[in-house]
């Protein structure tokens, strides 16, 4: 039975938290079938960046061919690309949920609406600020870390391989990005919380506390290209293009799914589509918990887990006192 919202948030899962990570002891492989099954057997967010990966690697991207040495033209042309898909990502989504009010506040987490007439953002306007850092940062940290990527495949600095030479390496590769992804993203956000590196750095993403799609790589410079230092693992793995750019597509148009506000997308009443999370969510609003997502054990393991209770409130709460004493 769902819980009734707590405090001040406007929805919320079953609290405390479960333990959805898939590194769980003992194995357990119903569960990991369970976790299989629904992110890669059904039209999830993996699946769909997959396919918008596929047909922008074979449509829209230069070829490797004509990546072999920098030149302005297929440069600019990865540029305008990525502004454009970043764009209409998080666009449709903002639009969707804020504008025409797709789904009103039904698994909306936080009931307010993103803020006006705010000098903290850039513009006083949080939307626009958002849209700013996302575009001229995040998206220009991602243009770099793929341009110097293909450049490298291109030129046999990067190992490659092809779907026929290596089926199997090919699907695993698929699957195991998402984790890399996110066993990156725990410990780069644990630097950035280093109050050296926050308050110069990450602050600017923390500026939302109440979270919208233009918010997930609404990122200082520095933030942006530590946050694209994931694609760095395909400088020394062996994959295909069509893994750097689902990499790449995952960590842009990813963020701005998993920064919606809301928990999943309902279409006639049912979840269609999982967007944000609650973990997230939470990061959000207490600052010094979840760091990582939900898939990896990362927090639980260090201690940093919100599993959305008050005593885990008050624990984060007196971490961030510590943290700051110094
Ligand atoms: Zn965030
Ligand atoms: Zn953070």
């Amino acid at each position: 039975m769902p819980s009734e919202p707590k405090g001040d948030w406007n929805y919320h899962p079953d609290l405390p938290l479960a333990d959805p990570s898939i590194f769980r002891w003992p194995p357990d492989a119903g569960f990991f079938a369970r976790w299989f099954a629904h992110n890669w057997l059904m039209l999830s967010e993996r699946v769909m960046l997959l396919i918008v990966a596929i047909a922008a690697w074979y449509l829209l991207y230069p070829s490797l061919e004509d990546s072999k040495t920098f030149a302005v033209g297929w440069i600019a042309q990865t540029y305008v690309i990525n502004l454009a898909i970043m764009f209409f990502s998080a666009g449709a989504l903002h639009w969707y949920f804020y504008i025409i009010r797709g789904q009103a506040k039904i698994l909306k987490f936080d009931g307010r609406d993103q803020v006006r007439n705010n000098r903290t953002f850039k513009f006083a306007d949080q939307v626009r600020d958002n849209m700013f850092w996302t575009l001229a940062s995040g998206v220009t940290a991602w243009t770099i870390f793929q341009v110097v990527t293909v450049w490298m495949m291109a030129n046999g600095y990067a190992p490659t391989i092809t779907f026929a030479s290596n089926p199997i390496w090919f699907v695993a590769a698929l699957i195991l990005m998402p984790i890399w992804s996110a066993f990156h993203f725990y410990w780069a956000h644990r630097l950035l919380h280093v109050p050296f590196f926050y308050t110069r750095f990450h602050s600017l993403h923390h500026r939302n506390i109440n979270i919208g799609p233009w918010s997930g790589m609404a990122m200082h410079p520095f933030e942006a290209m530590l946050y694209f230092s994931t694609i760095c693992i395909h400088w020394i793995v062996a994959t295909h293009p069509v893994h750097l750019i689902f990499h790449l597509i995952y960590q842009g148009p990813g963020a701005a799914m998993s920064h919606t506000g809301y928990e999943d997308l309902l279409i006639k009443d049912k979840r269609r589509l999982a967007l944000g999370t609650f973990y997230h969510t939470l990061h959000h609003r207490f600052f010094e918990c979840n760091y990582g997502n939900q898939e990896m054990p990362w927090d639980r393991w260090f201690g940093t887990f919100h599993d959305g209770t008050d005593e885990a409130t008050k624990q984060t709460r007196d971490r961030k006192k510590r943290m700051y004493a110094k």
